[in-house]
C-alpha cells in the first residue's frame, strides 16, 4: 500500500533494524522500544489490523507467530515474554498495518493500559 509506513519498510523505502526476513514475513526493532526486547513481527501482504483477518490468513498467522517464536528464543526472553496486537485508535494502534509486538526484557504488569 502506497502511503503504509510498515509497506515501505518492507520494500526498504524506510530502513530499518532486521532481526529476520523471509517470504512472507519480517521482524525488525521498534523505533522508540518500550521495553529492552521490543521487536515488531508484520506480514509482507499490507492487512490493515486483526479486525480484517479471517480463517483465509491462517498460513501468515502461523509464520508470524513461528516468527514471534524464534525471535523470543534468539532474544533470550526465557523469563517470560508479551506478544501485543493493538487493533483501532482508542486501543493505541498508530500504523495501520497488522503488526506482533514482542516485548521482554522487563516486568510487564496486568491488566495493560
Ligand atoms: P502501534 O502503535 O500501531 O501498536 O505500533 C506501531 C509501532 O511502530 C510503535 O511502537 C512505533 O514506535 C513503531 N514505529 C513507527 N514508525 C516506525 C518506523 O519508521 N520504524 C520502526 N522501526 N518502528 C516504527
Ligand atoms: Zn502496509
Amino acid at each position: 500500500m502506497a502511503e503504509c509506513i510498515f509497506c515501505k519498510i518492507v520494500s526498504g523505502e524506510i530502513p530499518s533494524k532486521k532481526a529476520y526476513e523471509d517470504d512472507c514475513v519480517v521482524a525488525f526493532y521498534d523505533i522508540a522500544p518500550v521495553a529492552p526486547t521490543h521487536i515488531l513481527v508484520i506480514p509482507k501482504e499490507h492487512i490493515p489490523s486483526a479486525a480484517d483477518l479471517g480463517e483465509g490468513h491462517a498460513a501468515v498467522l502461523g509464520r508470524l507467530f513461528a516468527v514471534v517464536a524464534q525471535m523470543a528464543r534468539e532474544h533470550h526472553c526465557a523469563d517470560g515474554f508479551r506478544v501485543v496486537s493493538n487493533v483501532g485508535e482508542s486501543a493505541g494502534q498508530s500504523v495501520p498495518h497488522l503488526h506482533f509486538h514482542l516485548l521482554s526484557g522487563r516486568a510487564l504488569s496486568w491488566p495493560p493500559g
